[in-house]
């Protein structure tokens, strides 16, 4: 039995490593300059919590992150959940998409140890930073029994969410995340204090293991309004594996679009009809014969996030729409 719990801290970047020029920017300043090593030199109480290691895998704005930054960051964090040595990890990462990143990393991972992502709205240099008490929170979170098993976590803002359901859900404030059905827990006092936990399958339930994906099909995403041309759809066929369409409404698709869309499934893209709405569920054979069409359905997921469940839902073996269709009321 340790003393204290072994935790590894992986730096890559974000708000969470800027620096403004005056404590008053909050939003003008250089993102992803400090290393993981000087953003904790200033959180010294971490040290209290867990014996912490540290590594800077990448020093970038998360807006930059495309497929391979995935794949890189899922089989780091993986090769550190194997050590033996190591309880838990935490995740440094800008905001802007953190909740793909955790949400492919909860789809993943192969193991019950906690891993949190976290980041901040306001850089280290700034007045009322959150930088320091996200990053202490989120340790405190990874460090704790009671986290092991719920899947890859984002603590933010004394708040415990789930991958799966966490969106950012605004540019600026502190309170810049949320979950449609609410977070998991707070962190009280540097204590989590779990109130729920998420129904759905992830990591060592789903099928997929990041050790073994080393690409990841290519899915893009419409966003729908009245004026849309469907030139926006025709110019992904050819050049695309799978589309989620981002609908208006329950995943609506305007009539001089349906056209593209059908002929897009016709030509093997597969195509998910979700909303820009950013919560609820987009029914099935509803709004859109789905069925006819061999079209699939988001169920509840955000576009962004549909992006990530459909490449891994296509990733191996050609798969059946069935089965992709099932992955979306599964994960
Ligand atoms: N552009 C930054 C990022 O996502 C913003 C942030 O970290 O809040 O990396």
């Amino acid at each position: 039995m340790r003393d204290k719990p072994n935790i590894v801290v992986l730096g890559t970047g974000g708000t969470i490593a800027g620096r403004g020029a005056s404590h008053a920017n909050t939003a003008a300043y250089a993102c992803s300059v400090l290393t993981i090593d000087e953003v904790l030199a200033v959180l010294p109480q971490a040290h209290a919590l867990a014996n912490l290691r540290t590594e800077q895998l990448l020093q970038t704005g998360s807006e930059n992150f495309n497929n391979e930054h995935l794949l890189l960051i899922g089989k780091r964090v993986s090769d550190m959940l194997e050590d033996a040595d190591v309880d838990g990890v935490v995740l440094t990462h800008g905001t802007d998409t953190i909740e793909e990143t955790a949400y492919f990393l909860h789809l993943t991972l192969k193991s019950v140890k906690p891993v949190v992502v976290v980041g901040s709205m306001r850089p280290p240099s700034a007045m009322s930073s959150d930088a320091s008490l996200n990053l202490y929170e989120a340790i405190c979170v990874a460090g704790h029994p009671a986290s092991r098993g719920r899947g890859v976590l984002v603590v933010s803002n004394d708040e415990i969410h789930t991958a799966r359901d966490v969106v950012k859900t605004n540019s600026f404030k502190l309170e810049a995340f949320g979950s449609p059905y609410g977070p998991l827990g707070y962190v009280v006092e540097g204590q989590p204090r779990y109130y729920r936990t998420t129904s759905r399958d992830h990591t060592v339930m789903t099928p997929w293991s990041i050790d073994r994906i080393e690409s990841l099909p290519k899915v893009d995403i419409v966003y729908a309004y009245g004026a849309l041309d469907e030139q926006a759809i025709v110019t992904f066929l050819g050049n695309t594996d799978g589309l989620v369409y981002a609908g208006t409404g329950n995943g609506n698709v305007a009539e001089h679009l349906v056209g593209a869309l059908r002929r897009a499934a016709r030509d093997g893209v597969q195509v998910v009809r979700a909303s820009r709405t950013g919560s609820g569920v987009v029914v099935r054979d509803g709004a859109q014969p789905d069925s006819d069409y061999g079209w699939i359905v988001v169920d509840d997921q955000v576009p962004q996030k549909a992006r990530i469940l459909l490449m891994l839902a296509m990733s191996g073996e050609p798969k059946e729409r069935d089965a992709l269709q099932a992955a979306f009321h599964r994960y």
